[in-house]
């Protein structure tokens, strides 16, 4: 198949070969934008701008700390203080103790404040999410314009062991969007049947781990079910966990 810059990151997640290729799509979009972050971007004025605005949520800042790049972290966070520092003097300065009376409807005529508002956008909001659900739709447009012009990629997706669950049902709804009526007809049989038999391989999988661990089967070797428990993490919860050891 004829590889263009855009359809790299597509076939680099089936070609991992993972219970979900669009799942590791997500896990090399996700390190890449953290080490995007914290790489020459943070000292770039626009991009600053944004992560002044948006700020880093729970997961993101905890990687980010992680990489130990703690000067670019703190630089990052400081000019983010900055940001809310001011809005908060500002706010505060003109708040208005006295509880606002309800209109007819209910609602509040004018809110006292604007601090739960704003609080609750920066705290809700992040700058690597955001790259990520940017990059992401771009790699799900570039699947279904794969999936139109070249033919090579329903052998890829036959051969593949299916998707997670929710990136299954994603599937189901952006096809509608992004392919014909045909088209779209032909991608479901497929999708449907290479879903349908991986789950019942990888429920088989589960079945021979969980016999593994009765003495009766002690001694018979693995097959396929060593890390059957974390793919069907994998599969069924769209999550990475670290493989423990096999002993309960
Ligand atoms: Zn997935
Ligand atoms: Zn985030």
């Amino acid at each position: 198949m004829k590889e263009h810059i855009y359809t790299i990151p597509v076939t680099d997640g089936f070609n991992k070969g993972g219970e979900c290729p669009f799942c590791d799509m997500l896990k090399t979009l996700e390190k890449d934008s953290v080490d995007y972050i914290l790489g020459p971007a943070y000292m770039t004025d626009t991009i600053r701008l944004e992560t002044d605005k948006t700020g880093f949520c729970e997961k993101h800042i905890k990687q980010m700390y992680d990489k130990q790049n703690r000067l670019g972290t703190a630089l990052m966070l400081s000019t983010h203080l900055d940001k809310i520092n001011s809005f908060l003097d500002s706010e505060i300065a003109s708040y208005s103790f006295v509880k606002q009376k309800k209109t007819f409807f209910g609602k509040n005529k004018e809110t006292n404040s604007n601090i739960p508002s704003y609080l609750n956008n920066i705290t809700n909001s992040c700058y690597i999410c955001n790259r990520i659900d940017t990059y992401f739709e771009r790699y799900i447009e570039t699947f279904f314009y794969m999936w139109s012009k070249t033919p090579e990629i329903k052998d890829i997706v036959i051969n593949s062991k299916g998707f997670c669950l929710k990136h299954f049902s994603m599937l189901i709804e952006k096809g509608e969007t992004y392919l014909s009526e045909n088209e779209y007809k032909n991608f479901l049989k497929i999708i449907f049947t290479v879903q349908q038999e991986n789950l019942k391989r990888l429920k088989e999988e589960l079945e021979w781990f969980i016999n593994k661990f009765d003495y009766k089967y002690k001694d018979e070797p693995w097959k396929t079910s060593e890390d059957a428990l974390i793919r069907s993490i994998t599969k069924i919860n769209s999550a990475y966990v670290e493989e423990k050891n096999n002993d309960g």
